[in-house]
């Protein structure tokens, strides 16, 4: 048998004011979903994590996070010769053939 009783405790968290893209600057000052949130949502811009878990990686034992616009994540993955794996294929169509459609429509989800 445990006697228990109750504290309110006060706790320090930490909360994202705005987030900056790493590449041009952009500064995403996001939106409450709803009205008594406390964390701000960041629609434009994303976190990017790359982990070099690889013993033979240069960068071994580093993880870089970063995050980027919209328009530097598109600009950026339209230089990719391969899909990404988001760009999954469906109904018999490649996802190299929707990456391909993808970037002639200017990174337009069609
Ligand atoms: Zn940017």
């Amino acid at each position: 048998m445990r006697n228990t009783r109750i504290e309110e405790i006060k706790a320090k968290k930490e909360f994202t004011n705005s987030v900056v893209c790493n590449k041009c600057g952009k500064i995403d000052k996001g939106f409450y979903e709803e009205e008594q949130d406390s964390n701000l949502t960041f629609q434009d811009t994303h976190r990017v994590t790359v982990d070099f878990e690889g013993e033979d990686s240069k960068y071994r034992t580093n993880v870089w996070r970063f995050d980027l616009c919209d328009k530097c994540l598109t600009d950026f993955v339209k230089t990719f010769k391969f899909a990404p794996e988001w760009f999954g294929g469906s109904l018999g169509v490649s996802s190299q053939m929707k990456f391909k459609e993808w970037k002639e429509h200017n990174g337009e989800v069609g």
